[in-house]
């Protein structure tokens, strides 16, 4: 069962924020790797695997240099993150293009780069062409629609705005061929947040099994099956983390029973996982700057959905710690607001916790994926900084605090004295 611990006390919180004032997302380094190698070793039969990071998950260029020093790509579906990962120092093929509704300008940046680009759609070949060049290696992502149930986050496969249906794939291979690509991957998501190995078990087999049929279909080879991510995390206490290890098991039988036996190996096992990787490993440490009882009891943090949207955005759970209050009876319900002008900014609805007082520390669990990383700038909100509690216990600021002046920096006063 998931524990929710924090991997700092207190006392060594109480420093950090006197030299960082609240609220932050602060990682944790040694955790991020163990569990990268965790994660490598889970696929070590599996030759050449290679995890590209969804760099959208922890956009931060010191987290994605810790990722490449384990072994790690990086997925990319935008102009600014091509650009994150080139000024890291990934580019060529540890870059997977996983974008959609691609504008041509990102297109030629990643064939600058020379990244693996992932089209999203059947049109994107003619585009991709007329704008950048078609490139050597090409991959497609597959929307099995209704012949796949999709899960909460992501919703139907059919109603999905992604990837080709089945037979633009067999169209779409032909004519890359007819055109001198020579080398071939497949690629799918079709699940977020999904904490059932077999899912995953079912996602492989249905690529291998396409790549069986296209393959003999076309006289193609394909160099790598890409499963993407959306491997799920126990937000909840109660939750058990992925098993990890019979997720690869199960894929690496299928590997065997339809790559192997119709001597389609070696294919490379590719993944994009984000959530997985850097989720459980950040937290939101915030005050509490007011406690307020109404019709029901509030703490206000100084922190507010900016930093942290995902509760206000899928009501989704994330765990909250009390620093030093861990060990008190948890008595008194509160809903956890920020302070936007949002009824929906709530950390927690009716959330069971130790009595709070002004100026108590609450951690929020979980935010080291899809946390800083949707952070806006709605109502003049400014978006937090970024620790990272090194190996050795010392912090270091990976991005500091958004100023009043970042804020306005789009704006030209100068042009409103004359408007
Ligand atoms: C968001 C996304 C990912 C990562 O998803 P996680 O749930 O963070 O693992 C990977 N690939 C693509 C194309 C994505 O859009």
């Amino acid at each position: 069962m998931a524990e929710k611990k924090l991997p700092f006390s207190k006392k060594q919180l109480d420093a950090i924020i006197d030299q960082y004032p609240t609220p932050f997302h602060i990682y944790d380094e040694k955790a991020i790797r163990k569990n990268a190698r965790e994660f490598k070793k889970a696929f070590a039969w599996s030759r050449g695997f290679k995890e590209f990071f969804a760099v959208k998950a922890c956009p931060n260029p010191y987290i994605m240099k810790i990722l490449q020093a384990e072994g790690f790509g990086a997925d990319c579906s935008s102009l600014s993150e091509l650009v994150l990962a080139q000024k890291t120092g990934i580019v060529g093929e540890e870059i997977m293009f996983s974008s959609n509704d691609t504008p041509a300008k990102e297109f030629i940046k990643a064939r600058k780069l020379k990244a693996i680009i992932n089209l999203d759609d059947i049109t994107h070949i003619d585009y991709l062409e007329k704008h950048a060049g078609l490139p050597d290696l090409i991959c497609f992502r597959y929307n099995p629609g209704p012949l796949k149930k999709g899960n909460f986050i992501i919703g139907h496969p059919e109603e999905a705005k992604y990837g080709f249906t089945r037979e633009q794939l067999f169209e779409g291979y032909r004519i890359c061929r007819d055109r001198g690509v020579k080398r071939f991957g497949i690629h799918t998501m079709v699940a977020s947040n999904e904490l059932d190995p077999n899912y995953f078990v079912e996602t492989a087999e249905i690529l291998f099994n396409l790549i069986v049929e296209i393959s003999h279909a076309l006289g193609i080879r394909f160099e790598f099956a890409n499963l993407s991510g959306g491997m799920g995390i126990p937000y909840r206490p109660g939750q058990e983390r992925i098993d990890l290890d019979a997720m690869s098991r199960g894929i690496k039988k299928k590997y065997e029973q339809i790559i192997a036996a119709n001597g389609l190996a070696p294919l490379k096992i590719y993944t994009e996982c984000g959530r997985y990787i850097t989720g459980p490993y950040g937290y939101l440490v915030s005050k509490v700057l007011h406690i307020k009882d109404t019709y029901k009891k509030f703490a206000g943090l100084d922190a507010c959905m900016a930093d942290l949207m995902r509760p206000a955005l899928y009501g989704a759970y994330h765990h909250i710690t009390v620093a030093g209050k861990e060990k008190l009876s948890h008595d008194t319900m509160y809903d956890v607001t920020g302070s936007l002008c949002e009824n929906n900014d709530k950390f927690a609805i009716d959330r069971m916790l130790p009595k709070l007082t002004h100026g108590d520390t609450l951690v929020i669990h979980d935010t080291g994926a899809h946390g800083y990383a949707m952070g806006f700038n709605y109502n003049g909100k400014l978006r937090s900084a970024e620790l990272l509690v090194r190996e050795d216990g010392s912090v270091v600021q990976i991005r500091r605090a958004e100023t009043v002046a970042d804020y306005l920096r789009t704006l030209d006063f100068k042009g409103l004295s004359e408007f």
